[in-house]
């Protein structure tokens, strides 16, 4: 035999060797040699005499039902060389060192093959149970022999057409799939038995060999059962290829029949009988070196070594691939050879760096671990600062949870004892403040969510090579987040500072501030439009009142009944409608600046309809307008109900000192105002944002004073909630004034936290975190602790190493050969 085909045998065992053993499975697809025919062709038999060893469990039942993986591994003896011929030469001879070793007993070394073959039963019992059933998990069987050449064998159950015992119905279909699996494997050389016996066209073996080799070049014809021919016939034909080609050709041989086996008749005399049969039979005398056990052997190995040779290439491919996996797999699990202590150091300080690195590459966003799901780190803090905090800042309404009576209340409280010329901008001052907080909330959130991301960032910054020291993990965590929420207190609180600071000083001169003048303009062609809109609203009705009338439609009079008594209603209702009218006034700069504007308004509604003007209740909101910008006649008569009567025009008596009544009213206002009010409203009066109004909600004056007027003032009555016309409009314009004064800080704040956020907590953070992970965990007395491995990840680890440097040694080994 070639010295080569010997290397190369060996090479493939030692792969077969240390891929099998080390991974468990055969990753390189290694050369076999599959054997398979149907049910008692004589498999196991000739297995058997390959291996020239009686091991095999054979009867004429089915005895094969779990595949053998059959590995034979030529070891060197001492006294002679190993030589295929010595196993059959010296079959007396005592064998030393030759052993067999099962991958499910690995501990256990047979010497005696009679337990060999008791153990593959027990085995093949324990897993396709006592009763004919079969089962595709294999056996793995090596036997170690200096009178074995180096092959890898794989007995396969056989082909069977009738289910019997525990088989299922479908059981000639299983097994024909469990062999295809094997044969198919273009590394496999096809050992396809048929007995002589029966006629060769029926042959099941050839049959699945030509379905997985149809030219017929990995496939090798063994004839068995050749002294069980008929007499005067004979395999010649066969065994010459003439019958059915194949490129290796048939192989006649005669196995031990069932009698030799009963009779326990040694293997070597059986072979030497085999090799007389044909060296003496007619037919075969001059093939006789052709055929026979032995030839088989030989023919085996060196169709084995040329496929071998043949399949190395791929091998060798396939070899680098893995071993570039591995290698890939093993370095996520970082540099691994710090197993000194004076590599502890920089091994602490290059994981901390990694993440310090991740932890701020994930905040810039230039991180390439990027989730495409959702978003994460630099992203998600943008999407914080644009779309939550953002939006959660446009959607407060400046304005909304004022109520009327609110804004009222301040601005009388806003005027003090005196009355002011211009008393929105007193109130507007006092109501905008607690406003601006209400953007306090969001701002603080906003800061709590960058917070929070900045948390979550912190904890995906792991690697593999860092989650193999949990601990050291858990405390970088542990200290970045310390470090974190160190800085949400000054974040927070200068956030805070930051509503504060605009709240300290409203500054009614900003730029683009609307101003009270634009203000009034801006409330004044609001009203006007209504106006103007009613007054339409109101002629359409009445036409058709009147076209109505005119049709003598029913009904009429009622009507015009229903209005007069809601006329008078309202009038009754409304009695401070009209003296609060009188205790009101502007500021002569907004008479100047808005008097035109109002006066052309008023001056419209007048020529529009000057009768109806006149014609409408005391209550009817065009009506008061009017007097209380111009005066009317009689409007100032009306505030007699509140104190004496004024026949100045407006802009005259609210010049002057107020008035004994309307010192008594606020004075009231204090001291009864609030248990004289319906408990509906006091309960408005009382909610936070009416406390929030703060020191200036507060009343002044004399207490004792007041109190003692309070009696003179009782038919003074507070209980009307309705707001005259000078209030809804004051209403309307502080409402006007706040927005836009709302607006511009809201901008300011919109502009300034996220700023602020990114300076105080996520840019100082992203500086100082290296240095304060080093100063917080680089101690000489915390290593040991801090680089405790994690042994799940320990055993990942060194289960990797251990398959590269398999792998590196099978590329030695290759490498040699190729
Ligand atoms: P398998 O089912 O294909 O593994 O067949 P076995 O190897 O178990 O053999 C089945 C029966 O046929 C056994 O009783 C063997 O003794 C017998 N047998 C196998 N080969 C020969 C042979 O060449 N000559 C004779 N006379 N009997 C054989
Ligand atoms: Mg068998």
């Amino acid at each position: 035999m070639a010295a080569l085909g010997e290397d190369l045998l060996r090479v493939v065992n030692q792969l077969q060797d240390l891929v099998f053993n080390t991974i468990g499975t055969d990753s390189l697809d290694l050369p076999q040699i599959v054997v398979v025919g149907s049910q008692s062709a004589g498999k196991s038999s000739v297995l058997e005499n390959i291996v020239g060893r009686d091991f095999l469990p054979r009867g004429s039942g089915i005895v094969t039902r779990r595949p053998l993986i059959l590995q034979l591994i030529n070891v060197e003896e001492d006294e002679s060389e190993p030589d295929l011929h010595a196993a059959y030469r010296n079959p007396n001879q005592a064998r030393r060192s030759e052993w067999a070793e099962f991958q499910h007993i690995p501990s256990r070394k047979f010497t005696d093959f009679g337990d060999v073959k008791r153990e593959i039963e027990a085995e093949t019992s324990r897993v396709a149970g006592n009763n004919k059933g079969i089962n595709r998990q294999p056996i793995n069987l090596k036997i170690y022999s200096p009178h074995v050449l180096n092959l890898t064998l794989v007995d396969l159950p056989g082909l069977t057409k009738v289910p019997i015992g525990d088989q299922p119905p479908d059981i000639e279909k299983q097994t024909r799939t469990l062999i295809s699996e094997y044969i198919a494997k273009p590394n496999s050389i096809v050992l396809a038995v048929s007995p002589a016996n029966v006629d060769i066209v029926n042959s099941e073996a050839l049959k699945l060999a030509r379905h997985v080799d149809p030219l017929g070049r990995r496939t090798i014809g063994v004839l068995t059962k050749v002294d069980l021919m008929d007499h005067g016939t004979n395999a010649l034909d066969i065994l010459s290829g003439r019958v059915y080609p194949l490129k290796l050709g048939f192989i006649g041989v005669v196995n031990r029949s069932q009698q030799d086996i009963q009779g326990n008749r040694p293997m070597e005399e059986a072979l030497k009988a085999e090799s007389e049969f044909f060296r003496h039979h007619p037919a075969y005398r001059n093939i006789a070196s052709r055929c026979g056990t032995q030839y088989l052997a030989k023919t085996l190995n060196q169709t084995l070594m040329s496929h071998i040779r043949e399949r190395l290439p791929d091998i060798k491919a396939r070899l680098n691939t893995l071993m570039g996996q591995t290698q890939q797999e093993l370095a996520s699990y970082g540099d691994m050879h710090f197993s000194g202590k004076e590599h502890r150091g920089s091994m602490i300080l290059q994981l901390m760096t990694r993440f310090a690195a991740s932890f701020i590459s994930s905040v810039d966003g230039t991180s390439t671990e990027i989730s495409t799901k959702e978003l994460s780190g630099g992203a998600r803090i943008y999407y914080i600062f644009n779309s939550v905090f953002g939006s959660a800042l446009e959607s407060i309404d400046p304005t909304s949870n004022l109520s009327a009576l609110d804004i009222r209340t301040a601005i009388r409280n806003s005027t003090g004892p005196r009355p002011s010329l211009f008393v929105p901008e007193m109130a507007f001052d006092l109501l905008v403040k607690p406003q601006i907080k209400l953007l306090e909330m969001p701002s603080q959130r906003c800061v709590e969510l960058v917070y929070e991301e900045l948390i979550k960032i912190c904890h995906t910054c792991g690697s593999t090579e860092l989650s193999r020291y949990p601990r050291l993990q858990a405390k970088l965590i542990e200290v970045v987040s310390d470090l974190l929420r160190e800085r949400l207190g000054p974040a927070s609180s200068y956030v805070e500072s930051l509503i504060s600071i605009q709240r300290a000083y409203i500054n009614t001169n900003h730029p683009n501030f609307l101003g009270a003048a634009a203000a009034m303009s801006h409330v004044v062609s609001n009203r006007q439009e209504r106006e103007r809109k009613k007054l339409i609203q109101e002629e359409r009705e009445r036409r058709e009142k009147k076209r109505l009338k005119e049709l003598g439609a029913n009904g009429t009079d009622i009507l015009e009944d229903e209005e007069e008594a809601a006329n008078e209603k309202s009038e009754l209702v409304n009695p401070r409608k009209q003296s609060a009218k009188a205790s009101r006034s502007m500021s002569p700069a907004v008479r100047e600046n808005g008097a035109a504007s109002i006066a052309a308004a008023v001056n419209g509604a007048r020529s529009n309809s000057p009768n109806r003007l006149h014609s409408q209740p005391a209550g009817n909101a065009r009506d008061s307008f009017l007097n209380y910008f111009f005066g009317k006649d009689g409007a100032a008569s009306q505030v007699g109900g509140a104190g004496a009567p004024s026949p100045l025009p407006r802009h005259v008596s609210q010049s002057a000192e107020p008035t004994f009544s309307q010192s008594i009213r606020r004075g009231e206002d204090k001291l009864t105002h609030r248990p004289a009010l319906p408990s509906s409203l006091m309960r408005e009066e009382e909610s936070p944002r009416t406390t929030n109004l703060g020191a200036g909600s507060q009343f002044v004056g004399d207490s004792s004073e007041l109190h003692a007027l309070s009696t003179l003032t009782s038919q003074i009555d507070n209980m009307e909630p309705a707001l005259t016309e000078r209030e809804a409009m004051e209403t309307e314009l502080i409402r006007a004034l706040i927005s836009s004064y709302f607006n511009i800080v809201r901008e300011s704040i919109a502009d300034q936290v996220p700023k602020a956020v990114m300076h105080l907590l996520v840019n100082h953070c992203k500086d100082v975190v290296q240095n304060r992970l080093v100063s917080e965990l680089y101690k000489e007395s915390l290593f040991e602790e801090l680089l405790y491995e994690d042994d799940g990840v320990k055993k990942e680890r060194e289960k990797c190493e251990k398959l590269l440097q398999t792998y590196r040694e099978a590329a030695k080994i290759i490498g040699e050969v190729l």
